[in-house]
């Protein structure tokens, strides 16, 4: 059988009858792809911590449509900085979620695997602030093709006013002539979530209170109509992020 050396993050794992499990990975070269474990939870000699939520990892499989087999899994680092603290914790889960929840199955995305790969060594590093989280998440849906329209009106294409826009449902973004209702949208949260969008490094865009939690609207309405269902994670990232702030 043909063997194959791939990078990647783990996204999530279950445990598979006595001794196996399923694991859902990120990889550079497949995209998304879910490997049997055979024996993982029985000896913790072949895998060792190497199949943990989130590590980073090389790993050796036969590649198959559906479910690949893993031979072997080498850690590259299980981000220690991430699982000492519950805020990053549940960052890095939701991250992972919504990886698994929102990527086709096989089709390799190296600009999202760079993403994630950048949001996890920002959060190991002691940052998981809500700042991030929006520049990850905007990110995500661009390179998905997923992303509002921040510029212009999505009905009829008439570039958006110092008013800014009214979102509709699914996080659609329009003009004040193509709706009389919706969320307010101002100019400076459409402008940061662009800046967002033209920087690559995490840290560089700065959100007031407010147009932070404008785009958040916009964002959690955006991801949660291409998901084929709810985020386990969401609840616990906001019970750790209202945890902090209180
Ligand atoms: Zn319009």
């Amino acid at each position: 059988m043909h063997l194959e050396k791939l990078q990647a993050f783990v996204l999530s794992n279950s445990d598979y009858g006595e001794s196996d499990r399923i694991v859902s990975l990120f990889t550079l070269e497949h995209g998304r792809i879910r490997g049997f474990a055979r024996g993982a939870r029985n000896s913790r000699r072949r895998f060792g911590p190497a199949l943990e939520t989130f590590a980073r990892i090389d790993l050796q499989l036969n590649h198959k449509e559906g479910l690949s087999s893993l031979r072997s899994a080498d850690v590259i680092t299980l981000y220690p900085g991430i699982r000492a603290a519950l805020g990053a914790i549940s960052h890095g889960l939701y991250a992972c979620e919504l990886l698994e929840c929102l990527t086709p199955e096989g089709q390799p995305l190296p600009r999202l695997y760079r993403l994630l790969a950048a949001y996890l060594e920002r959060l190991d590093s002691g940052q998981s602030g809500a700042a991030d989280r929006r520049m990850f998440e905007i990110n995500l849906l661009n390179i998905l093709g997923y992303r509002p329209s921040l510029d212009g009106c999505s009905r009829c294409g008439s570039p958006f006013d110092e008013r800014g826009a009214l979102m509709q449902q699914g996080g659609e973004l329009v003009c004040r002539f193509c709706a009389a209702t919706g969320h307010q949208m101002t100019s400076t949260s459409l402008r940061n979530l662009s800046f967002c969008l033209a920087t690559s490094r995490f840290g560089q865009a700065v959100f007031e209170e407010e147009t932070l939690q404008l785009a958040g609207i916009l964002l959690d309405e955006s991801l949660a109509t291409h998901s084929v269902r709810k985020f386990k994670s969401l609840e616990f990232l906001q019970q750790t992020c209202s945890a902090v702030e209180s």
